[in-house]
């Protein structure tokens, strides 16, 4: 049996996801020790202390389902935000959530916009429906909306922006997401993915929800992996309008989040002090990286995430082998089409300063 033959033609054209490598994979491999990993974007200060005391707190009720409706989470999302619950999806991880995007509005021969270089889960869950991919060129690295806009036409269901994009780091203004949206016919939705919002000021951030009253057709994705450090937990949300929200809580399934993630996810949402922190660290530190880049000479493209991208101008793949063999990993990103780049992810300052000392190493 050729299994290959029988699945759709979208399914046909994946190739399987390339995950940041584990710490644990670089150690058996090489026997060395002390590697610091600056590959997947995850939070350098580590699993939040207040996620660990909710967590210890559910330990003992794991026998039962988690609430299928995760009430609390949402209330808690809710009066943070100062929306309706409602309004509000919870996903295992947003790339859950982006896969029920999907899912929800779109099948078989639908188009699905996104950007070249845009995030690697927007092709995924297209294809896997056997949805029509439309990839824009980028412009700049980032989106180009105008391009955009022209291909939309009657079979278009969904567009998927990153902001800021993984993994380029590019960011659209909110009057430049305005713009777009005025534009856009109401019946395609937009999922405005916001991965990184924390790590963007408070000035530049888009008041996304906002939005939400006068774009019906608008989703915003968030996601607790990133500056909320739960990434190994696998929790995210979406806000939208009520009626979109309950079609994709339709076919969510319905213990898609566990008991751990939702408790940590209340504890995590209530700890600013730590979300702040972390922002600090990535602003001050991503300031670091900038001045790192430029007095080496070496091209990078602003980022408004937590992490950097480096153009080498040149094959990437063997700097990234010898980054490994100094024990620090970062990210190729070949399967972007972006094979003279690395994404590191920002770290703490030790972190790095190794990584610094590595690149010039290997460099020479
Ligand atoms: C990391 C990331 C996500 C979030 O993934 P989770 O499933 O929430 O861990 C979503 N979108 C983008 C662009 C990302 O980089």
């Amino acid at each position: 049996m050729q299994f290959f033959n029988i699945v759709n033609e979208g399914v046909k054209s994946l190739s399987p996801y390339q995950a940041g490598k584990p710490i644990e994979e670089l150690e058996r491999e090489l026997g060395i020790q002390n590697i610091i990993k600056l590959a997947s974007n995850e939070n350098p200060f580590g699993f939040p202390e207040s996620a660990k005391q909710a967590i210890i707190n559910q330990f003992d009720d794991l026998t039962r389902y988690p609430d299928s409706n995760g009430f609390e989470l949402k209330s808690t999302i809710a009066k943070k935000f100062n929306l309706q619950s409602n309004q509000i999806t919870l996903g295992n991880g947003s790339n859950d959530l982006l896969e029920l995007f999907a899912h929800t509005f779109a099948c078989d021969k639908d188009e699905i916009i996104y950007s070249q270089y845009a995030f690697i889960v927007y092709p995924l869950v297209t294809k896997a429906i056997n949805a029509v991919a439309c990839e824009i060129p980028a412009k700049n690295w980032g989106h180009d909306l105008e391009g955009f806009l022209a291909a939309i036409n009657e079979k278009t269901k969904l567009i998927f922006i990153a902001n800021p994009n993984n993994p380029t780091g590019n960011f659209l203004s909110q009057a430049e997401i305005e713009a777009f949206l005025a534009k856009v016919p109401s019946n395609v939705i937009v999922v405005l993915d916001e991965a990184y919002t924390e790590f963007t000021s408070v000035e530049e951030r888009i008041d996304s929800f906002g939005l939400l009253a006068k774009y019906p057709n608008l989703i915003v994705s968030r996601s607790l992996s990133k500056a909320y450090g739960l990434a190994g937990l696998r929790i995210g949300y979406a806000v939208s309008n009520p009626e979109i929200a309950d079609l994709l809580n339709r076919v969510r399934q319905p213990f898609n989040c566990n008991s751990l993630a939702l408790a940590s996810a209340i504890a995590v949402m209530n700890d600013d002090d730590f979300v702040q922190k972390v922002a600090k660290n990535n602003r001050l530190e991503m300031a670091r990286y900038e001045a790192f880049c430029q007095a080496n000479g070496l091209d990078y493209i602003p980022s408004k995430g937590n992490f950097i991208t480096i153009d080498f101008k040149r094959p990437a793949a063997p700097i990234y082998e010898a980054l490994l063999r100094e024990g620090v990993i970062v990210r190729p990103i070949a399967g972007y089409g972006m094979p003279n780049h690395l994404r590191v992810s920002i770290g703490l300052p030790e972190e790095n300063d190794r990584f610094f000392t590595a690149l010039l190493k290997v460099l020479v």
